[in-house]
């Protein structure tokens, strides 16, 4: 690991990699990266690289754990190996079991579960490469999957972390900053700004932690809109076969 910096923010107000304290990492998506899931989607965010796959919805087996009003939705957040600087044991931890459970929960408000009773909805995220934000990269990375496998949702999710270093809130931590800093809040949201989930680590004041969700709410908004780009770029291009084969 690398020794804690000295300082965080410069005299300038700037960032380690030389972001202010209200911008994020810069995010890419693509759509339909696997050809054998219904939907998925290859999101990079700063150093952060995460690959979601969706699968259903499906014929849940074995029966007995089927729903017969409802599909359920799995979610499995997985850290490959290689993604970190020391090996990440491979399997399921309390982290990734911890992160899997209140991903799925995330998106609880959204997914249409009424519209498959006896069903399933899988979601995989696989990180491949992290460096600080993952569960919330591989929530956005999800949201993507979820919709582009034609699940019925009132929405998309969008997720980020706020946290705090050398006492200054800042939005998306970095590996550094959420290593060393202290505190570190991840949140996800719906479209119309209703959280689904909040965690945190290390200590906020009221009034900063008012200020760190105003922050996360502002970060979600501006994913939001690079997801929605993402979706009708690739909108659009079916669109135009669609109406190539009229
Ligand atoms: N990390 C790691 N090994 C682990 C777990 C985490 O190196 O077993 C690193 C990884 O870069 C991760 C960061 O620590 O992104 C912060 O982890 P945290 O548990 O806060 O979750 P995240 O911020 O990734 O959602």
């Amino acid at each position: 690991m690398a020794n804690k910096p000295e300082k965080f923010i410069d005299e300038n107000g700037l960032r380690l990699d030389g972001r202010a304290v209200d911008e994020m990492r810069p995010m890419t998506i693509e759509i339909g990266v696997l050809s054998r899931a219904d939907g998925s989607c290859y999101l990079e965010w700063g150093k952060n690289k995460i690959l979601a796959a969706v699968y259903g919805p499906r014929e849940l087996h074995p029966r007995r754990m089927q729903k017969p009003d409802e599909a359920i939705v799995r979610y499995r957040y997985n850290m490959a190996a290689f993604s970190v600087e020391d090996r990440a044991r491979p399997g399921p931890s309390r982290r990734s079991i911890e992160i899997s459970k209140v991903s799925r929960d995330a998106f609880a408000p959204i997914i249409m579960t009424k519209y498959y009773p006896s069903a399933v909805i899988d979601v995989f995220a696989e990180v491949l490469q992290a460096d600080a934000g993952t569960r919330t990269a591989a929530i956005n990375a999800a949201s993507i999957a979820l919709a582009d496998a034609g699940i019925p949702m009132k929405g998309l999710i969008s997720a980020c972390a706020v946290g705090k270093v050398d006492g200054q809130l800042v939005l998306d931590l970095s590996k550094d900053e959420d290593n060393y800093g202290n505190a570190d809040l991840p949140i996800a949201m719906t479209q119309d700004g209703e959280i689904s989930l909040l965690q945190m680590d290390g200590n906020l004041t009221k009034e900063e932690f008012k200020k760190a969700l105003e922050m996360a709410t502002e970060g979600c908004r501006q994913i939001l809109e690079i997801q929605k780009e993402a979706l009708k770029k690739k909108f659009e291009s079916h669109e135009e076969v669609v109406k190539s084969l009229v």
